[in-house]
């Protein structure tokens, strides 16, 4: 009896060039560890958590939408599941645990629980990978980020693509603002460096993907909307009026109740992309009463996939 799978679809969302997308997936995959041993899901049975089943519904909801870049937080299975069977499938990538995670509080744990970033070899050819601690207020958090600096084999433009894990919980909104604009400054140098090697004036294209712990109406929200560094929402143009983030990213119920937010957010940015199509998300209904994870979605967290093309380079540059 396998149980099956939401059923989502991509909205077209613009007229940017459909030959050369570059399909990016955000995921916060649920960490083993937290899952069984610390998060509490009253409402997801054991059994949907069981490692052994769980990772193939995992597996499957990457090789249904096939990414070229793949950003995923809470990894606890890096060595042993992603990184062997995503480079079989033609992938390259790269892990940063957290300095301290909460996963190696569990008994019988995998090991730390990080973030990790996935891209097609086929497509593009790494340049360099920035692996950042976060620092809120000069010292150094159990945040992390990964930056990676690729060339799109095709088009031979370089651009950044960046995974990061905000710290969690209600009451620690300063220190979330804190890490972002901690973020945003290593962009703005690691960007620089490429455009220094690149021999290039115009801005290096960047994408940033990330559970950020946040709702839209935080500080540190505004500070990656507002950011000098001209970056865009893409899941905002999944909404009507094109301004509004979606009503929720992760919904799970736990024994305080029931917990539906919106905290991720694929950043992009909007003079060099177009954000050709997006991946809707299921209705509460099709989600169900339990909400997440369940039997039929393996995390707390759903997945965002978008389709970017770059825009005509004389465009961009006016
Ligand atoms: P965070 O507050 O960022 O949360 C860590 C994880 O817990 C996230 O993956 C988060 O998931 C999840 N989480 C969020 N809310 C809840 C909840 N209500 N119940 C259960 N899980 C939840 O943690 P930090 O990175 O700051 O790490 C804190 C932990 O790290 C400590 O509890 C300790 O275990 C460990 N630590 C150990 C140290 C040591 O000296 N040994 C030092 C520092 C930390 P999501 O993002 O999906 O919400
Ligand atoms: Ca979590």
């Amino acid at each position: 009896n396998r149980p099956a799978q939401l059923q989502r679809a991509f909205i077209q969302t613009g007229h940017g060039d459909a030959r050369q997308t570059i399909r990016v997936m955000q995921w916060n995959v649920l960490a083993q560890a937290l899952g069984e041993g610390m998060d509490s899901f009253v409402q997801c049975p054991m059994d949907a958590l069981n490692w052994a089943e769980r990772k193939y519904l995992i597996l499957q909801e990457i090789l249904t939408y096939k990414p070229d870049i793949i950003c995923l937080q809470e990894v606890d299975h890096y060595f042993d599941m992603f990184q062997p069977v995503l480079a079989s499938l033609g992938y390259q990538s790269s892990f940063c645990p957290k300095p301290w995670s909460p996963c190696l509080d569990v008994e019988n744990n995998n090991g730390p629980d990080g973030c990790a970033l996935f891209f097609n070899h086929k497509r593009f050819q790494s340049l360099n990978t920035t692996h950042l601690r976060l620092s809120a207020m000069m010292l150094k958090t159990n945040q992390v980020a990964i930056i990676a600096a690729l060339r799109c084999r095709a088009t031979e433009r370089a651009f950044c693509v960046t995974v990061t894990h905000l710290k969690a919980r209600s009451g620690w909104e300063v220190l979330r603002s804190a890490q972002g604009s901690d973020l945003l400054r290593n962009l703005r140098n690691v960007a620089q460096r490429i455009e220094t090697e690149e021999k290039t004036d115009t801005d290096v294209p960047l994408i940033v993907c990330g559970d950020f712990n946040a709702e839209p109406s935080e500080d540190v929200y505004r500070n990656f909307a507002t950011s000098s560094l001209g970056l865009d929402s893409a899941y905002k143009h999944l909404s009507t009026d094109g301004k509004t983030e979606p009503p929720y990213t992760t919904w799970k119920i736990r024994p305080s109740g029931e917990s539906c937010h919106t905290l991720d957010y694929v950043w992009y940015s909007h003079r060099a992309f177009d954000v050709n199509a997006v991946l809707d998300f299921p209705t509460a209904e099709q989600i169900g009463p339990n909400r997440l994870p369940s039997y039929n979605y393996p995390s707390d967290h759903l997945s965002l996939v978008c389709d970017f093309s770059f825009k005509d380079p004389a465009l961009v540059s006016q």
